[in-house]
């Protein structure tokens, strides 16, 4: 390796043993690329299409409608956490914008898939969403944990497992703090995050509530809506809501305001209030695993005759050449998908149908060979 500022000799090489070793800008030490001026670019450029392959072959087997339930989503993505990082404790403090924004590429990609929702999801909602810890956060921690666990080593004390995990849920309650307080200023998915932040702890730790495709269009406002088709997915001339003739069809309107779900919408005031807001929502689904399901229900119900209508409107004759821009493809695995869903349940308690457990788990398998012969298995051993 040479300095920051020279390239190195033409054709320089060290003998070690006999063996010539090429003189260069960068070094590859145990999966990790160190460069001459320890920002690590090089070692993130090596990774980051790695993780994206990973990423987005994951995407493949994991459905917005069936496939895996949620748990096995996020064993998923801790797959490709791994991969992201391994060596956290070596790169984690010198991590920069550009770096930060390598990881969270294909950590938005998996925080989709885990919600089961539309691509265009910023990654902090995502990420929020999903419960998924930023991370650039997450090495930090793994970093901290390593030098405390080295002090006490020099030390000469022995730790026993339970004050590892101890130090561990610190620093893990600290990193989410500093999440938080990231969060209060979102610079994409503002009222999804404006909505859980307050109450980010809670949301993070409440061991009940999945999120269906259906119920992350309500929550992040990317789904069936007048405005999102308009202005996001370019597939609606105006915002306007076809149920109502109100002037934009957004989430929020869907939840507290058209008219044409009043009766479906008294279960949800029955137990939420008479504040339809996203933020006393998303309190009240904290509060048991009664609510959460209410809000299940509704966007359940609600969303789904959504759909149904959009579709209708997408195949008329008449219909505006910007509704009919999605495929005969597309079209057609969302109807079979849609199908299948309606016959299995909405798998609200993570349950698999019989073709998307058989399909899902063969895939799986070797999208597992693929992310892991993609990854550190191969750097390391070189
Ligand atoms: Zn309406």
């Amino acid at each position: 390796m040479v300095g920051p500022w020279k390239a190195p000799p033409a054709g320089a090489a060290i003998v070690v043993g006999g063996v010539p070793i090429a003189v260069k800008p960068t070094l590859l030490y145990l999966g990790v690329v160190l460069d001459s001026k320890w920002n690590f670019c090089a070692h993130f450029e090596r990774v980051a299409p790695k993780l994206l392959r990973a990423a987005s072959a994951f995407g493949r087997i994991l459905p917005n409608l069936g496939g895996p339930a949620a748990s096995r989503r996020r064993l998923y993505t801790g797959v490709v956490r791994s991969m992201a990082l391994y060596g956290a404790p070596v790169w984690a403090n010198a991590l920069n914008r550009e770096n930060i924004a390598r990881l969270r590429q294909p950590q938005r990609t998996m925080a989709v898939r885990v919600i089961r929702g539309y691509r265009t999801i910023s990654a902090e909602a995502a990420c929020v969403l999903a419960c998924s810890l930023p991370w650039d956060l997450d090495a930090r921690v793994l970093a901290s944990l390593y030098q405390w666990r080295g002090k006490v080593r020099d030390r000469g004390d022995v730790l026993a497992p339970q004050e590892i995990q101890m130090r561990r849920m610190e620093l893990q309650q600290e990193a989410v703090d500093n999440w938080r307080l990231r969060l209060e200023r979102p610079s994409a998915g503002v009222r999804t995050i404006e909505a859980i932040q307050p109450v980010l702890r809670e949301w993070i730790e409440r061991d009940f509530g999945v999120l269906t495709f259906r119920l992350t269009q309500v929550l992040s406002g990317h789904g069936c809506f007048g405005k999102y088709l308009h202005k996001q997915a370019r597939r609606e001339p105006t915002p306007e809501c076809h149920e109502c003739g109100a002037r934009e069809d957004s989430a929020q309107h869907t939840l507290a305001e058209c008219p044409v779900w009043g009766v479906e919408r008294e279960e949800v005031i029955a137990r939420v209030g008479q504040d339809l807001s996203l933020p006393a929502i998303v309190q009240a689904m904290l509060s048991g695993e009664e609510v959460w399901q209410t809000m299940l229900d509704y966007s359940e119900h609600v969303m789904a005759k959504k759909e149904a209508a959009e579709r209708e409107r997408e195949i008329q004759v008449e219909a505006d050449p910007m509704r009919r821009r999605r495929t005969r493809r597309r079209r057609a695995a969302h109807d079979r998908l849609a199908t299948l869903t309606s016959t299995s349940g909405w798998q609200t308690r993570g349950r698999l149908s019989p073709i998307g457990k058989r399909s899902s788990g063969w895939k799986a398998c070797q999208v597992f060979r693929h992310a892991l012969n993609g990854g550190f298995g191969q750097a390391s051993a070189r």
